[in-house]
Parts: C-alpha cells; sequence; structure tokens
C-alpha cells in the first residue's frame, strides 16, 4: 500500500486525513487504519465517518452520510493527489454560508460582530500541509508556505538552543464552534466566552497561516509566555522569518494581548 500524501484535504463537513497520521479508537479502528490510505473525519465532532481502502470504501460509522455533505467529500477523495502535494494548486477557500447560519445559533449575527471587533469571516482553505507534530503529539496543519516557514523558524531557534514548541495551528469553523458549545455546557456565557475565544469563523486559526507557539515546560496560552526566552527569541528574529505576532497589547480588535499568537506573512518584517 502506497501511504498518500500528508495533506489534509478539507470539504464543508468532512476533513480527509492521511490514515497513518491518526491515532486508532479500538480495536476495530486499528485494524481498518492499518490498510487505510485516507480516513474520512466529521469536522463537528471528529468522529470517523469512513476509511479509503485500496479495495474501497469502508463506512466507520452507521449511516455515515447523514446529515452531511457526504458527496463533496467523496468528490474530494477522488480528487485527493496521489502523492507529495506538488504541482497542487494554492489553497483554494471554501464557501462561508454554513458558519453563518451556525453563527445564529450562538445568538450572533455575523455582520454586527464583525462591525464590533474590526475581525473579518475567515473562509478555511480547501487543503493544509502537514507542518510536523505539535506538543502533544498531534499533527500540525498550516498552508503550504507557512508550515515550510515554521519548520524552518523552528529549526533556527534550535540552533540557538531555543525550543519552540506549536500549541495550534489550523483550526476549522466547527472546531472552534465545539469550543463555545462545551463552554455554554459548562454555565459559560456567549460574550464571557468571547472575551477569550474569537467567534467560531473569525478566528485567524482557520485560514491556516496562524499558529500558537510555547515553549517547553510552560503552560500553553498564558501572557506570561512573554517572560521566556522563546518569546525573546521570537521578538528578535521571528519577523525575519516572515511572522508577525497578530495580536500585540491594545490592539484595535479588543482581543487580549496574545504574546504566543503569530501569523505567517509570507513578507520579512
Ligand atoms: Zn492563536
Amino acid at each position: 500500500m502506497r501511504f498518500p500524501p500528508r495533506l489534509l484535504i478539507n470539504t464543508p463537513d468532512v476533513e480527509l486525513w492521511p490514515a497513518d497520521l491518526l491515532r486508532a479508537r479500538g480495536n476495530h479502528d486499528a485494524r481498518t487504519l492499518a490498510q487505510a490510505r485516507w480516513l474520512l473525519r466529521r469536522k463537528r465532532d471528529g468522529r470517523y465517518l469512513a476509511a479509503a481502502l485500496d479495495r474501497g470504501l469502508m463506512p466507520l460509522l452507521p449511516r455515515w452520510t447523514a446529515g452531511i455533505d457526504a458527496d463533496a467529500a467523496l468528490d474530494a477523495l477522488d480528487h485527493a493527489p496521489p502523492s507529495g502535494g506538488q504541482g497542487l494548486a494554492p489553497a483554494a477557500p471554501l464557501p462561508l454560508h454554513r458558519i453563518e447560519a451556525r453563527l445564529e445559533s450562538l445568538g450572533l449575527r455575523a455582520e454586527a460582530y464583525a462591525e464590533r471587533t474590526g475581525l473579518a469571516l475567515v473562509p478555511e482553505p480547501a487543503w493544509l500541509a502537514f507542518a510536523g507534530l505539535d506538543r502533544y503529539r498531534r499533527p500540525l496543519w498550516l498552508q503550504a508556505d507557512a508550515a515550510l516557514a515554521w519548520r524552518r523558524l523552528q529549526a533556527a531557534a534550535r540552533a540557538d538552543d531555543v525550543p519552540l514548541e506549536a500549541i495550534s495551528g489550523y483550526r476549522s469553523h466547527d472546531y472552534q464552534l465545539g469550543i463555545f458549545e462545551r463552554k455554554r455546557a459548562r454555565g459559560l456565557g456567549v460574550d464571557a466566552i468571547l472575551a477569550v475565544n474569537a467567534a467560531p469563523g473569525f478566528s485567524e486559526h482557520h485560514a491556516g497561516w496562524a499558529l500558537d507557539i510555547g515553549a517547553p515546560g510552560e503552560p500553553p496560552a498564558e501572557e506570561r509566555f512573554e517572560r521566556t526566552p522563546a518569546f525573546a527569541w521570537l521578538r528578535e528574529r521571528a519577523g525575519g522569518h516572515g511572522f508577525a505576532m497578530s495580536y500585540p497589547r491594545d490592539n484595535p480588535h479588543g482581543i487580549v494581548y496574545e504574546p504566543w499568537h503569530w501569523r505567517y506573512t509570507g513578507v520579512p518584517v
């Protein structure tokens, strides 16, 4: 069996993951995953829907196509690149209409939120490149250029004896929505959640150009990251690798200071 290219192929409801990058969630999964090239994963809850084997598609959930745009996923599977991702066109954006509808479930209106924060709705890309593993040994996905730049940035820091870890890269709209749903289930109000999380659809993480960076042993995403050697190194050198901090102190979006959140701008600054 050939391994599929290390790409995440993105569709409105389903992601296609290279099966060798996913962990089995039980014996049955393990046997199937070992033979699979791609795994179809529901974005809303991460459930494994079906495995693409050399001999065809094997459903992993009964009625796996219910309530999702399965045609888009199957079409993406048919057109999945055979290898490497080389020669792929730049990732096109997926449509935004679904997230606008889902925002209403939070009592939010996209337009009003955009006006209040100066943030824009961020489409998800049609595919993402593997950028190594994050702190939690999960695959990190970024736009291809950002993935390459992050690996270079991390190597340059390592050469200066400054270990950097990725905490989180690309996140889907549905993933961000899930954060809100879990916090609401714990009794938090939408406004309280919005003070620390961008509304689903409005996070820079959706576009695949941004990632959260941490230092080993430091808690993730806390302001005290600014006192680490990792942050001092980033402030000095990240710009030369095309990365910029998105949310410095007193940024105009009303987003808390995030010294850990960096975006690849493609232009050394
Ligand atoms: Zn972030």
